[in-house]
């Protein structure tokens, strides 16, 4: 029976922000070792579930090594990521012989002093297990993806969809991939092509054209030749780093020629299509004017620049003050704030309470006067049976409390920075998305496997944080250049 080692380190780090990722982040996120790595994601609809998944229908022998994961925030500080890599690499070790190596990264992680943080594991891990063992690694979709990652591996295999709910599925095609490697059966091979661009969040939606009709057309590939998968990854703009960008991969069974021509191929669709990848949402007034003159309900107001999946500081209060300001009622809005779930806790459930919240790490609009009712004190932690996007099945938003004020407007107070991936998050309280007449959503699109289906209207807002959604609203240092938008196009050519 072939032995396939499973393990990965997981983060998205947003160079922008100021905060460092610890490695408390990751023992809070999840950090989990042997069995504990089936008990966390065996069953959650994430990568390494479909890795688990892959080996029960295969016949494989899983050796669990290490997983880490952390909300997406600032880089790792050099002391987390040398220690995570270090532990992974022991644990590999430990591992004994095995015939293959199943990872699971992000693939736009960076840490200090380290831009190519995802790149340079993959190679202490190539330098470990030598140059022939397959090793195949899983990506989100927001990968930035480096020369060097191609490089130290077999095969990249990414999530095909944004909001991402193919992971488990896109997990089982790897270890598939991992086990007919292990087997011999091929030999995978890569190559990969990143046309100069930076892709708005928005226009990354896999549901919305030009992004529906490129990634669709991956399925229709000839597989004749050997051609084996392929993948067009978005990039992640929140980072200031060489690699980031789109990225184009193609893997083959041995026919290097023929991956780097597919990859060329889909590079140069992607580029054909430049002038759809972008967006332009309205700013927070004239949103919520537009939110206030509707009916549909509820109007899910998308805060772009609060995108807490994208790294952000998840207490932004804009959107919330905005709202207030034009005379909302029947609204929620989610504020990261561990101080001020601690006074409504002093205070108890129907006791009330007068306090600032949010507004403390994004500094873009004043702290919210809340003075209302506590109305729920919760622990917050729920579980999500479903496939939402990041796969997390577990969920904690730490201690959280709901404060009611005039108006039956809704403050959510939660001790952890938490994304709105999962209607659970406020089902969980007791409240019910669907009779609020405004909901904020701090995210860009992954919020929508969880929130299109019951929302009446979305109005997405070009606000102002850490992830605001025009590229030009940063100042790049080590991006490739020139790129779109950032350079007129007659200086940017198709470098494919
Ligand atoms: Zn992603």
């Amino acid at each position: 029976m072939a032995r396939i080692a499973v393990g990965g380190l997981m983060h998205e780090s947003n160079t922008f922000a100021t905060a460092r990722t610890d490695l408390a982040a990751f023992e809070s996120g999840g950090l989990e070792t042997g069995d504990g790595i089936f008990q966390r994601w065996g069953e959650a609809h994430h990568e390494v579930g479909g890795f688990f998944e892959s080996a029960a229908k295969n016949g494989f022998e899983v050796v669990p090594t290490l997983m880490g994961w952390a909300t997406p925030s600032g880089p790792l500080t050099s002391e987390a990521y040398c220690e995570l890599t270090d532990r992974l690499l022991h644990a590999l070790r430990d591992a004994g012989p095995v015939d293959a190596v199943l990872l699971a990264l992000h693939g736009a992680m960076v840490a200090d002093g380290e831009d190519d943080a995802d790149g340079n594991l993959l190679a202490k891990v190539r330098n470990l297990i030598g140059p022939s063992r397959p090793l195949i690694v899983t990506l989100d979709y927001h990968a930035n993806v480096s020369p060097l990652m191609v490089s130290e591996s077999n095969a990249l295999i990414a999530y095909r969809t944004y909001p991402h709910v193919d992971q488990r599925a896109r997990g089982k095609t790897a270890g598939d991939l991992a086990w007919r490697a292990a087997t011999a059966r091929i030999r995978p091979t890569q190559a990969m092509s990143k046309p100069p661009i930076l892709i708005h969040l928005l226009a990354q939606e896999t549901t919305r054209e030009p992004m529906k009709s490129l990634i669709d057309g991956l399925e229709s590939l000839d597989r004749s030749q050997g051609f084996l998968d392929a993948s067009i990854l978005a990039g992640f703009p929140y980072a200031d780093v060489a690699a980031t960008g789109p990225t184009c991969i193609a893997v083959t069974d041995n026919n290097l020629a023929l991956a780097s021509e597919i990859a060329e191929h889909l590079s140069a669709s992607l580029w054909s299509h430049r002038h759809q990848l972008t967006a332009s949402p309205p700013i927070a007034a004239e949103a919520v004017a537009l939110a206030l003159a509707t009916d549909k309900t509820p109007v899910i107001l998308v805060d772009l620049g609060d995108n807490i999946g994208g790294g952000s500081a998840a207490d932004s209060t804009v959107l919330i003050h905005e709202l207030l300001k034009q005379g909302a009622t029947d609204s929620i809005v989610v504020l990261f704030d561990p101080e001020a779930v601690q006074t409504c806790q002093r205070a108890g459930v129907g006791g009330s309470v007068a306090l600032s919240a949010g507004g403390k790490i994004d500094r873009n609009a004043p702290p919210l006067k809340v003075a209302g009712l506590v109305e729920i004190l919760h622990d917050g932690r729920y579980v999500e049976e479903l496939p939402r996007h990041g796969g997390i099945r577990n969920n904690n938003q730490g201690a959280t409390s709901v404060v009611r004020l005039d108006g039956a407007n809704r403050v959510v107070l939660t001790s952890l920075r938490h994304p709105p991936f999962s209607l659970g998050q406020l089902t969980s309280l007791g409240l019910d998305p669907k009779s609020a007449r405004f909901i904020v959503v701090k995210a860009a699109v992954a919020y929508k496997a969880a929130y299109a289906p019951i929302a009446g209207t979305i109005i997405e807002v070009d606000t102002p944080g850490l992830t605001a959604s025009n590229p030009a609203r940063y100042t790049y240092e080590r991006i490739r250049r020139p790129i779109l938008p950032l350079d007129p196009e007659p200086v940017v050519k198709a470098v494919i």
